[in-house]
Order: C-alpha cells, then structure tokens, then sequence
C-alpha cells in the first residue's frame, strides 16, 4: 500500500516536473520572441539606429531595454530592400549584446559608442540572416549602397564604405551567394 502511494508521488512529481520544463521552455521562447520597439523619429539623421528606451513607449506600455528608431522619410527615399538590410543590422548590434544603456544616457542618439569591428559584426550577422532567409536583394543593395554615395550615414567613427561592402560580400560568398 506505502510503495503503490510512492509510485503514484513519484507520478505526480514526474508529472509537474515536465510540465514546468514545458512551461520554462515557452516562457523562454516568448521573451526571445518578443518583439524589440520599432519607433519613427523624424530626427534622426540616419536610416536607423539602436539606442534604449526606459520609459512609456508612445504605444502606452512601460519598457526598459534597448529600441530601434528609424526616420520614416529616409526609409521612403531608400526604399523597403535598403530599409530591410538596415533594420536587419540594427537587430544584430542587440542579438551581438553590443548595446549597453550607458553609452545612451546623456545622448539618446549617440553613435560613438560602436567600433568598426563591431559594425562590421552587425553586417555579417544582418546578412547571414538575410540570406537565411532567402532574401538576397536587401544584401544586393547594401552591397551597392556601401560601394557608393551614403549621403544620411554618420561616417566618422564607421568602416569606410568599401570596407563595409566587401565584408557584406565576402559573408554571403561564404554561405555560397555571389553578388
Ligand atoms: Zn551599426
């Protein structure tokens, strides 16, 4: 009778043991899932940037972590391919863990804190996400547009163009995609 109680325990441990592994896995899946704040600045003077936010977003909801703006008037001029490419590397700087509240708190635009290695990273990763993903023509663009004029990139502290367009290129080269 004691050992048939035992079996049975044993059951019900067994039991919440899975379905807390199962809850753990999907509470985890959403927080990695969840989405990172998109946000339209009309004054920033790039295509997009990384900066964090603590604070009231203006969709009502308290955040603190790292967002992403971008300038809704760049975007239309670049198109969707370029603004992809960008949106792409924007999220690679926060998957990279490059983004730290501290480089943001006196100066929300603040690009100072990136170094070419790291801008180089944010390239590699966006395009092996990119090309992932099958979408080529974001990559393709970027590769011109690093080959070309930049006339709404911050120059001073990144990778000259050229450099950033053939590290796009050698890392799609490396996943067998030749531009
Ligand atoms: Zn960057």
């Amino acid at each position: 009778m004691r050992e048939e109680t035992n079996v049975i325990e044993g059951g019900m441990i067994k039991m919440k043991r899975k379905y807390f592994t199962l809850l753990f896995i999907l509470v985890l899946a959403s927080l990695v899932n969840a989405q990172t704040p998109e946000i339209a600045d009309t004054n920033l003077p790039d295509i997009a940037m990384v900066t964090w936010f603590s604070g009231i977003l203006p969709n009502g909801m308290q955040y603190y972590g790292p967002i992403i703006l971008y300038n809704p008037r760049i975007t239309i001029q670049v198109g969707p391919y370029l603004t992809e490419f960008f949106r792409q590397h924007e999220y690679a700087h926060i998957a990279l863990n490059h983004i730290q509240e501290k480089y943001f708190l006196t100066n929300r635009y603040n690009y100072l804190w990136v170094s070419n290695q790291q801008e180089l990273q944010a390239d590699s990763y966006a395009t092996s996400v990119l090309l992932s993903q099958g979408q080529t023509e974001p990559v393709r663009q970027a590769i011109q547009w690093f080959s070309g004029v930049q006339p709404f990139k911050n120059s001073l502290m990144h990778p000259a163009g050229m450099d950033r367009a053939f590290n796009i290129a050698r890392t799609a080269a490396s996943m067998g995609v030749n531009f």
